[in-house]
């Protein structure tokens, strides 16, 4: 690639013109002189006309299937729904011409967002269809809405308890379940159907095509229900070429405990995919948390023990401050450097916990994203005392703080652009300020989605920067984000995507 205004993040390098590529590695990075000694016969070419060329963007917490699932399936988003009605007139549609009894699963409806300012209930779901069981996933991934048909296919009635750490709503007079649950995701993922395989090979495609262009190269699965089963799902999505993108899948607390190193054998070379890590979610859901302290203790020691990198799920404080004590507890017992224990999302985070994160050497993946797209329902909905302290990337920065940028897509869309702008200029969709004050450099909210995120899997070495011996990932941008003015970042566009030194998406 020649002509490019090449950001390489590299230390050293700075900005350059040229970069090479031999198969799949990075052979030289410097000024366009260096073409000619570079070149042969079978060199292609590529005039970038100043265009701007970054390391592939690298989306350190997401949810592939989950992703995948929300293109196949009835989509609620707040562009698309403003009242319940809405909600009702489209599930009536999508439910023409199924056979009674199919499931109807559709995601991302957010009450604050809807006219009447409440979550649908099973009776407001049962008025589009009782036929058909229909399960809502509302936009955070954390609450859900079945109809009637639904509860009674899972089997939730008036007499069933709540599993540790979640709520069933329900009727203050007659203790009715009302069809809105809280934290029961995993139980729902166990006994709700998944799509048909045909189904989801469409969403995969598309899911696989849309990360491409987007410009990312890398991604980090974050999901509390990987398993085995979908371990193997990804590497066939990566052999049917289905799934390009390199990724890092972390397992599920319940995988981990059947973990067998001998099941995850593989080429990672041909896969371009791994194991990172363990994922805990520590759920907030009922004020109380779960799993209670000294359980989450026992399960981050054992994690840590087997020499893997646990990723604790906490949003607000008393959750952090549980997942730092946790972590605290593992490293007393066995100390070890450069261990990389992360926290996800780390939402709400006075200074006192980021000086104690920093002095425990734990990582941050957040979503710069959640500013750009729900900053005004923080605004509303957030009490001061919170929001004071929301999403404080460059305290968290400043205290030493390795923080790194992930979408937790399906929740907002895979797009690294609108979180790069978000981080800089602390603006939602509705141009409001949230907490100013925690602006970063676009430069550094670059390296939240590049090198910080190749350094929380381990892959420094590899990724994450432009320089020789580094692997070929590469997108070429239609601006440069670090000059041009701040309101333009969220609409910059990607132009080309490679992997490998392979084009996997070009702007037609
Ligand atoms: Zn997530």
């Amino acid at each position: 690639m020649v002509n490019g205004n090449i950001i390489t993040l590299e230390a050293g390098l700075g900005r350059a013109e040229l970069v090479a590529v031999r198969e799949d590695r990075i052979l030289h990075v410097g000024g366009r002189e260096d073409l000619d000694n570079l070149k042969d016969r079978n060199t292609r070419i590529i005039d970038c006309h100043g265009k701007t060329v970054l390391p592939g963007f690298n989306d350190a917490h997401c949810h592939f299937f989950a992703f995948a699932e929300s293109l196949i399936g009835c989509s609620f988003m707040p562009q698309e729904v403003h009242s319940i009605s809405d909600i009702q007139k489209k599930i009536q549609r999508f439910s023409k011409g199924l056979p009674p009894g199919t499931w109807i699963k559709a995601r991302a409806y957010d009450g604050f967002y809807l006219s009447e300012k409440r979550h649908p209930t099973r009776w407001d779901l049962d008025r589009a269809t009782s036929i058909h069981p229909v399960k809502l996933t509302h936009s955070s991934g954390n609450a859900h809405v079945l109809n009637s048909l639904a509860m009674v296919t899972v089997g939730i009635s008036n007499e069933t308890p709540e599993p540790p750490g979640a709520i069933i709503e329900r009727e203050l007079s007659t203790g009715e379940p009302n069809g809105i649950l809280y934290g029961m995701g995993p139980y729902l993922s166990k006994v709700v159907p998944s799509f048909n395989t045909l189904d989801y090979n469409t969403g995969v495609k598309e899911a696989g095509k849309k990360l491409l262009c987007f410009g990312v190269t890398s991604i980090q699965d974050a999901s509390s229900q990987n398993d085995m089963n979908r371990w193997k799902l990804l590497k066939h999505w990566k052999n049917t070429g289905d799934l390009k993108c390199k990724v890092k899948m972390m397992l599920g607390y319940e995988a981990f405990e059947s973990y067998q190193k001998r099941d995850f054998s593989h080429n990672r070379k041909r896969d371009q995919l791994d194991i990172r890590g363990v994922k805990i979610i520590l759920n907030e859901t009922t004020g109380r948390l779960y799993p209670a302290q000294s359980e989450l203790n026992e399960m981050v020691l054992r994690i840590h023990k087997a020499g893997l990198q646990v990723a604790i799920h906490a949003i607000e404080e008393p959750a952090i401050e549980a997942a730092c004590t946790a972590i605290a507890y593992a490293l007393e017992g066995f100390s070890r450097k450069d261990h990389r224990h992360r926290i996800e999302h780390c939402s709400v985070c006075p200074p006192r916990l980021s000086k104690r994160l920093a002095s425990l050497d734990i990582m941050v993946c957040t979503q710069p994203s959640f500013i750009y797209y729900s900053g005004d329902r923080y605004l509303r909905t957030v009490p001061d005392s919170k929001l004071r302290h929301i999403y404080p990337i460059a305290s968290l920065m400043k205290s030493g703080i390795l923080v790194i940028g992930g979408s937790d897509c399906p929740v907002v869309p895979p797009n690294p652009l609108p979180g790069i702008y978000a981080a800089v200029s602390r603006k939602s969709k509705t141009e409001e300020e949230i907490l100013p004050k925690e602006g970063i450099s676009p430069l550094e909210a670059l390296r939240m989605y590049t090198e910080y995120g190749a350094r929380a899997n381990f892959e420094e070495r590899i990724k994450g920067t432009l320089a020789p011996g580094k692997q070929a990932d590469l997108v070429v941008l239609s601006a440069d984000p670090t000059s041009i003015p701040t309101e333009e970042i969220k609409d910059i566009q990607i132009e080309m995507t490679i992997i490998d030194g392979e084009v996997v998406w070009e702007d037609s």
